[in-house]
C-alpha cells in the first residue's frame, strides 16, 4: 500500500463557496508528487466540534494529517480548541510559540494585544511549529496513531510552512512509491489528435498519460512511479515530444503559448503588431504578460467598428462593404495593416463574431456566433488566414480566438 495521507480544510468560506480551496489542491498535488497517495480530502467549517471530528476521523485513515486554516487569534479561529479536543489533551501555553509571536509584531511595528496569546496555545504532549511567513504559529501534535500538522490558511504562510514541516514528515513516511512527473506543453491540436499522435504510447499501462486542455492548449503529463521513475519518464517524455511534433510548444512548465511566440520572435529579432477586433486586446494583453516582452511586441491596435479599421488599420471601405467586417479578406487586410502602419516584421490579427447573437453578412449568409478569422502577415511571405468556430461563451471564445492567433504566429514562425 502506498503511504496515505488525510486532508483537512478548515474554513466557513469555503464550506459556503465564497472561497477557492487553494491550499486542498497544493497540498494535494506535492503529496502525490512525493509518492505518497491523498487518502481523503475533507473541508469542515470553523466549529471546535466540527474540526475534531474531522481530524479525528482523518488520523484513523491516515499516518499523516495535514490541516490548514483557523490558526488565528479572533474567536471564530478554533481549529487549536479542535485539535486539543481530538487529542483528548488541554492546551497549555507553548513559551517558544509566544516569545515568536512577540517578536514578529515588534519586528512588524505592531502592538501585543492580549488576544494574540491564544496563538502560543497547543495541546499538551504536542509542539508549536515556526511560521516564517506570519504571525500564527502552527501546530503539531499525536492523534491517536498519527502525525497531525495544522498550518495557517493564509495560502502563502501555508506553502512556505509546508516546505519547513510538511515535507520532512511527508519523507519519513514509509511505504512511498518514487513518482516522476513530465509537463508538455501543446497548442493547436485537439485532444484527439494528441491521443492519435502518441499512439500506442499512451495506451501502455507504464508510464499513465493525462490530458489537460485550457482554452485551446493541452497540457499533456507523463507520470511513472517506482524504481527508475525519474529516467523512465524522461525517455518516454522524450518520445511523446517527438511523436506530437509540431504541436510542442518550447516553454518551461508553466509557460504558455504566449511565452513560445515570444520565445520564437525573440530568436529571429523580430517585432510583432496587433490588430485585433473580436478579441478586444487579449491577443496584446497576453503577450504583454511575458516578461521580456518589450523588444518583440511594438504594440497594437484595438478596432472594434468599422470606421476604426478603415482608419487606425487602412482597411478599405469597399472590403468592409462587400464582406463584412468578420471575413477572411478583412482578417488579412488587418494583419497586413498593422505590419505596414507599425513599421515591424509581423502583424497579428483577429476578426469575428464573439456572440451570443449571429451575424448576417452583406452576402447574405448567417455567421453563427463563435466564428472567427485570425491572420498573420510576416514581412518575407504571403499572409496567412485561418477560420476557426468555437460554439461558446462570448469570453471563451475571446480567448480561443487569441490563442488560435497566436499559435498561428507561432507556427508561420517555426
Ligand atoms: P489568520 O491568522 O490569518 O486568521 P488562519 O490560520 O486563521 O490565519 P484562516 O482564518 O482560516 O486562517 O484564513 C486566513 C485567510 O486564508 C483567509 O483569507 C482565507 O480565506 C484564506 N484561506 C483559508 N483557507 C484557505 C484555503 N484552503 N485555500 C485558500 N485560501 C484559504
Ligand atoms: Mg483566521
Amino acid at each position: 500500500v502506498t503511504a496515505a495521507v488525510g486532508l483537512v480544510l478548515v474554513g466557513a468560506e469555503l464550506l459556503e463557496g465564497r472561497a477557492t480551496d487553494a491550499n486542498g489542491t497544493f497540498l494535494a498535488r506535492r503529496v502525490t508528487e512525493a509518492g505518497a497517495r491523498v487518502a481523503r480530502w475533507v473541508v469542515v467549517g470553523d466549529e471546535e466540534e466540527a474540526i475534531a471530528c474531522a481530524v479525528g476521523a482523518a488520523a484513523e485513515a491516515a499516518p499523516l494529517v495535514l490541516l490548514s486554516g483557523g490558526l488565528g487569534p479572533t474567536e471564530d479561529d478554533r481549529t487549536r480548541a479542535g485539535l486539543a479536543r481530538a487529542a483528548g489533551l488541554p492546551l497549555e501555553e507553548d513559551a517558544v510559540a509566544w516569545a515568536w509571536i512577540q517578536a514578529v509584531l515588534a519586528r512588524r511595528g505592531r502592538p501585543c494585544l492580549p488576544v494574540q496569546r491564544a496563538q502560543a496555545l497547543v495541546p499538551r504532549g504536542g509542539r508549536a511549529l515556526e511560521n516564517r511567513a506570519g504571525i500564527a504559529p502552527g501546530v503539531e501534535v499525536r492523534v491517536g496513531g498519527a502525525l497531525v500538522l495544522a498550518f495557517p490558511g493564509v495560502p502563502a504562510e501555508l506553502r512556505d510552512m509546508f516546505d519547513q514541516h510538511g515535507v520532512p514528515a511527508l519523507l519519513a513516511l514509509p511505504g512511498r512509491v518514487p513518482t516522476a512527473l513530465r509537463r508538455i506543453a501543446t497548442a493547436g491540436l485537439p485532444e484527439t489528435e494528441l491521443a492519435a499522435r502518441l499512439g500506442d504510447l499512451a495506451l501502455a499501462d507504464e508510464p499513465t498519460f493525462g490530458w489537460y486542455p485550457h482554452h485551446g492548449e493541452v497540457e499533456v503529463t507523463v507520470r511513472t512511479r517506482g524504481a527508475d521513475a525519474e529516467a523512465r519518464a524522461e525517455a518516454a517524455a522524450a518520445e511523446a515530444r517527438r511523436r506530437i511534433g509540431d504541436g510542442v510548444l518550447d516553454v518551461k512548465p508553466g509557460e504558455r503559448i504566449e511565452h513560445a511566440v515570444v520565445a520564437a520572435l525573440v530568436r529571429r529579432g523580430w517585432r510583432v503588431a496587433t490588430a485585433e477586433s473580436v478579441t478586444g486586446g487579449l491577443v496584446a494583453r497576453l503577450l504583454t504578460e511575458v516578461p521580456g516582452v518589450s523588444p518583440v511586441f511594438s504594440g497594437g491596435w484595438v478596432t472594434y467598428a468599422e470606421a476604426a479599421k478603415q482608419r487606425d488599420l487602412g482597411v478599405p471601405a469597399a472590403l468592409l462593404a462587400a464582406h463584412g467586417a468578420a471575413s477572411e479578406p478583412v482578417a488579412r487586410a488587418m494583419a497586413e495593416g498593422a505590419r505596414e502602419r507599425a513599421g515591424v516584421e509581423a502583424g497579428l490579427a483577429t476578426t469575428g463574431i464573439a456572440g451570443p447573437g449571429p451575424v448576417r453578412t452583406p452576402t447574405g449568409t448567417e455567421l453563427p456566433a463563435g466564428t472567427a478569422f485570425v491572420a498573420v502577415a510576416l514581412k518575407d511571405r504571403p499572409t496567412e488566414v485561418r477560420q476557426v468556430f468555437h460554439p461558446l461563451e462570448r469570453t471563451l471564445v475571446q480567448r480561443r480566438v487569441a490563442v488560435d492567433a497566436l499559435d498561428l504566429l507561432r507556427r508561420a514562425l517555426a
